[in-house]
């Protein structure tokens, strides 16, 4: 995820660009670059935000009517000056800029390092840019062309912008899979993520479609599919404000990264997961999988959500590896002196990758001779800076205070490494790997199909909003989600909120109930649901209230609950 902006036309570029690029930094904020063309093309780009790319450039002449920006959230490369975007090829004459992720940019880096190529940065849009160069000399074509043979061999997702010397005043723009906007004025074209680096200049928009490249001069704006064909641009009139844009017409970030999760969820398993070949790629966890088969324990480390994550992950690695884990709150973990050894695995789960206690943890632990790895979403941030190895969530930045999407990246990263391990160690036989495999690739699908019920949950929500304790219970891998379920409510709702595991309730905790009192069962089918059903039934016997998450079409427990919210059959 990141933001991008372009203009051609009679402004001055610049500061149209840096104006779109701060709307835009919502996206993404590691690092911010321009580049501008006024005869040769200029790139100035810099770590960290719009604001200090802006100190950087004071003084220097930027007059130029053409140009792109950037604004980075990194998934290749850590956030550094020379990994920041955009991007010139290796003869200099082309700038790009680039949001997603190029999948197959290690085979294309092969083919181009092969040809003599060198790169300057780690990104894997400098590797698309010199392909596309690569074609273009070769074939000695328009980039336009070029770009359109590079493309039918790019997997993945991607919007470019591109700027060519020898084409003065035209951007070229493509994309597949993530968003691109084209603003048209008079004589003058804008170009972003969406459309707020361009409505105060104008409303009239273009939404590009997947597959579609966009060459994009001042009085022109053509758009062509991948076969050279040409497609009329629909015209839209925008009737929406900045703010309702940002949040993408939701009402606050939280509600919209909740909406996110079936892209962010597909994005962590894109590139890795190959549910028909039956393969998991992950190079940062195979590098170590002889240390995590052959260790003592794995710990898990984390705090908060992370730490509900980690829990879920204790009783997958338990299950389907055959490995010890314990999982800690870092910070008990970090002040009381544990005994480490050489032997054993931490995993430290962070979605910022800048969690103190966390950090500390991993420290002491790295200084004993553990092997760190981390599951991180910030890339280059300092837990995966320290860590030996691990695999990144690729949630994209999580704006809201309570995480959401990134719990759930969280989970998909840890089974698919529990999932690699066991498939190494041979703990899992071939045929429940292959459907636990197909069953995380449908995962996305399910989950959208989930939130095409919140008009319903927003009704229960509304009945029980006036209750001053709630009580969250489940068993198995359900007991830490019911663990996150009441933190999720404490921290948004100001109601207090407990989860136990439904087991636990006859050792005390049940002389709490009455009918003031909703229970959330977290009571999909699983090994234990038959046990879970009697602690419903004990539930109803005082009179509390049982709203049920329960697995579609599963009618017992329906009967059982006052009210259920339905999810997917999985696993
Ligand atoms: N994959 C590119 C990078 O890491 C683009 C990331 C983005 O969308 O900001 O530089």
């Amino acid at each position: 995820m990141c933001g991008i902006v372009g203009y051609t036309g009679p402004r001055e570029a610049y500061p149209v660009i840096i104006k779109g690029l701060k709307r835009l930094e919502y996206r993404g904020y590691d690092s911010t670059g321009v580049a501008l063309q006024n005869g040769g093309l200029k790139v100035y780009k810099k770590k960290g935000k719009v604001a200090e790319l802006e100190e950087a450039v004071v003084g220097t002449n930027l007059h130029a009517n053409v140009g792109i920006g950037h604004t980075r959230w990194a998934t290749h490369g850590e956030p550094s000056d020379r990994n920041a975007h955009p991007h010139q090829s290796s003869s200099g004459k082309l700038a790009m800029i680039h949001n997603g992720i190029i999948e197959n940019y290690a085979q294309l880096k092969n083919e181009l390092v092969r040809k003599g190529y060198t790169f300057a940065s780690d990104t894997d849009t400098e590797v698309l840019l010199n392909f596309i160069e690569e074609i273009k000399s070769n074939n000695e074509c328009s980039l336009e062309e070029a770009v359109r043979i590079a493309l039918k061999r790019v997997v993945g997702a991607y919007v470019i912008l591109l700027m060519d010397e020898d084409e003065p005043g035209t951007i070229i723009a493509a994309r597949k899979g993530s968003p691109l906007v084209i603003g048209v004025g008079k004589g003058e074209h804008f170009l972003g993520s969406d459309a707020s680096p361009m409505l105060e200049y104008t409303k009239e928009v273009v939404y590009v479609n997947d597959y579609e490249l966009a060459i994009v001069r001042p009085d022109e704006l053509i758009l062509k599919n991948l076969g050279n064909e040409k497609v009329t641009p629909y015209i839209q009139k925008l009737d929406i404000d900045l703010a309702a844009i940002e949040k993408n017409g939701y009402e606050h970030f939280m509600l919209k990264e909740i909406f996110e999760q079936p892209q962010t969820i597909y994005d962590c398993l894109r590139g890795r997961l190959d549910a028909d070949a039956g393969t998991i790629t992950m190079s940062g966890i195979q590098q170590y999988a002889d240390q995590i088969i052959k260790a003592n324990r794995i710990v898990m480390i984390a705090c908060g959500t992370s730490w509900h994550a980690g829990l879920v992950a204790e009783y997958i690695f338990e299950e389907l590896c055959r490995i010890n884990v314990e999982v800690e709150y870092a910070s008990e973990f970090r002040y009381r002196n544990p005994v480490i050894s050489e032997g054993d695995v931490i995993i430290a789960i962070s979605q910022s990758g800048e969690t103190a206690d966390t950090l500390v943890a991993i420290e002491t632990a790295k200084s004993k001779g553990a092997i760190i790895l981390g599951v991180v979403n910030a890339v280059g941030s300092s837990i995966a800076r320290i860590s030996h190895g691990g695999a990144y969530t690729h949630a994209g930045p999580e704006i809201g205070v309570a995480s959401t999407k990134a719990f759930t990246a969280q989970l998909a990263v840890l089974t698919m490494i529990a999932l690699k391990i066991a498939q190494i160690k041979g703990s899992v036989s071939n045929e429940r790997y292959m459907h636990l495999l197909r069953e995380l690739n449908d995962i996305p699908e399910k989950v959208a199909e989930v939130l095409k019920t919140a008009p319903a949950i927003e009704k229960l929500a509304n009945k029980y909003k006036d209750a001053s304790d709630f009580l969250y219970l489940g068993r198995g891998y359900n007991f830490p989600v019911a663990l996150e379920g009441a933190l999720k409510l404490k921290e948004i709702s100001y109601i207090h909120a407990e989860g136990y595991p439904a087991a636990e309730m006859k050792h005390g905790p049940i002389a709490l109930v009455d009918e003031t009192l909703p229970v959330v069962f977290v009571a999909t089918r699983d090994a234990y649901h038959e046990k879970v059903v009697s602690n419903m039934q004990e539930i109803k016997a005082r009179k509390g209230k049982v709203v049920s998450v329960i697995t579609a079409g599963d009618e017992h427990s329906r009967d059982l609950s006052d009210d259920v919210m339905e999810i997917p059959r999985s696993g």
